[in-house]
């Protein structure tokens, strides 16, 4: 009975699935494509559009680490309004499905496996697991693990498929409308697959391409303080100024990038006001390959309580506290309305839009990972996308960084002290490092 119930479950959850987890790409596209559809169904006043829409949102949101507790909501409510339809869609699999045993396995393909943190592979983490469809389908997940360009291969009747699974795993799928077998050993971060059945001359060696290496020389670094000037940005506790702290992390962020070797230029080097198209025309003039704007925020009525670091990219989006960070941010641009500011956004570069994407969620990692090893309460706020005006402009990626709350009296405090200061500096500098060492 059981058996029943977990297979029912399973088939339930692989025939269902919202969205394409086969690689980090194809779930960005899938969430991509939603959040346009959630704009076109609430334009068109479709309840059942904008469930769906809302439901892959969530899916994919959460595959990909972001913060969906926006989306649950919405959706909670729409589904109390007396709506009882479900909609389901059907797209490719997600893989995932206990293992089956091996039988006398046969030829060999060799896959070496590159691992930027030079870590070996521990054999206790892979992990090896078959599906049943239409197909079948054996599957080899490599924990810690970069593939460059995704591998396909056609092994006689059998496909192979080789590709980024998320952030450290490679997943090795074959797949074939006929029944076979395969077994691995690994050796010296070296995993040998044995294929049954399979003919001679179809034997391949296949090699996980090194992602290329980057040149920070070649890289230009646009940093951009917000505000100054007239402009005081956020004002704080003890009448701590936005405007000071981010020019001092943005200096600090400058020289650690200059250490690493690469070309950097600030958007202002002291205290004076530069509007936000300047700052963006001065990105795109550079050539720049990444520009970071850095902020500090503050909570709705200064509520004390709020605190925590999270990264912005450019994005339409109908997230309200992502919208409410953009309001404050954004109060120099006049005149546009809700529904002229996101057609506008509409028209963005979907690829821009991923690759900051990518990039935001590298940063807010990089500034996490350093500041909690030191300091307590540190808290992630996770990447959100949002309607900066900043960002629109820029023909790079781009992203916004809200290192904290001046409105909380510990966090106000830390962003005016030089060694959070230089801490945040180096978190970002990681996050660039680990963004151009995946993305060259
Ligand atoms: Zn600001």
């Amino acid at each position: 009975m059981k058996k029943i119930i977990f297979i029912n479950l399973f088939l339930f959850s692989f025939l269902y699935a919202l969205c394409d987890k086969s690689s980090i790409n194809n779930a960005y596209k899938n969430y991509y494509k939603y959040q346009q559809e959630y704009i076109s169904a609430i334009l068109d006043n479709n309840k059942k559009n904008e469930i769906k829409a809302l439901e892959g949102l969530i899916e994919c949101g959460e595959f990909l680490k972001f913060n969906v507790t926006d989306y649950k909501q919405k959706l909670k409510k729409l589904k109390n309004n007396k709506l009882k339809t479900k909609i389901y869609r059907k797209t490719s699999s997600p893989d995932t499905t206990p293992s089956n045993k091996i039988k006398k396995p046969s030829k060999y393909i060799k896959i070496y496996s590159y691992n930027p943190l030079k870590m070996k592979i521990p054999d206790t983490n892979i992990k090896f697991f078959t599906i049943k469809t239409n197909l079948y389908k054996k599957i080899i997940d490599l924990p810690n693990a970069v593939i460059a360009k995704p591998v396909t291969k056609k092994i006689g009747k059998i496909y192979l498929k080789i590709a980024q699974f998320n952030k450290k795993t490679v997943r090795i799928v074959y797949y074939s409308k006929e029944k076979f077998t395969i077994k691995y050993t690994l050796k010296n971060r070296i995993i040998t697959i044995k294929l049954n059945p399979l003919h001679k001359k179809q034997v391949i060696k296949s090699v996980l391409e090194k992602p290329k290496a980057f040149k920070p020389q070649n890289k230009i670094i646009v940093i951009d303080p917000g505000h100054g000037g007239k402009d005081a940005g956020g004002i704080g506790v003890k009448n701590r100024y936005e405007k000071i702290a981010v020019l001092k992390i943005a200096k600090y962020l400058k020289n650690y990038l200059l250490q690493k070797g690469y070309k950097v230029y600030l958007t202002r080097n002291s205290d004076y006001f530069i509007p936000l198209k300047k700052r963006t025309h001065f990105a795109n003039v550079k050539k720049a390959d990444l520009f970071i704007s850095i902020h500090c925020n503050i909570a709705p009525k200064h509520k004390k309580s709020i605190h925590g670091i999270e990264t912005y990219f450019l994005s339409p989006t109908r997230n309200e506290r992502a919208i409410r960070v953009a309001r404050l941010e954004n109060k120099e641009i006049k005149g546009l309305n809700y529904l002229d500011q996101r057609v506008i956004l509409s028209f963005l570069n979907k690829d821009r839009i991923i690759e900051s994407n990518k990039l935001a969620i590298d940063v807010q990692q990089g500034m996490l990972s350093l500041l909690k090893s030191r300091y307590s309460n540190v808290k992630d706020n996770g990447v959100r996308p949002a309607p900066f005006w900043v960002l629109v402009g820029t023909q790079m990626p781009a992203i916004l960084i809200e290192t904290g709350y001046l409105s909380n009296p510990l966090e106000s405090l830390r962003l005016f002290t030089p060694a959070y200061q230089k801490l945040i500096a180096k978190g970002i500098t990681k996050g660039i490092e680990n963004y151009f060492r995946k993305n060259p």
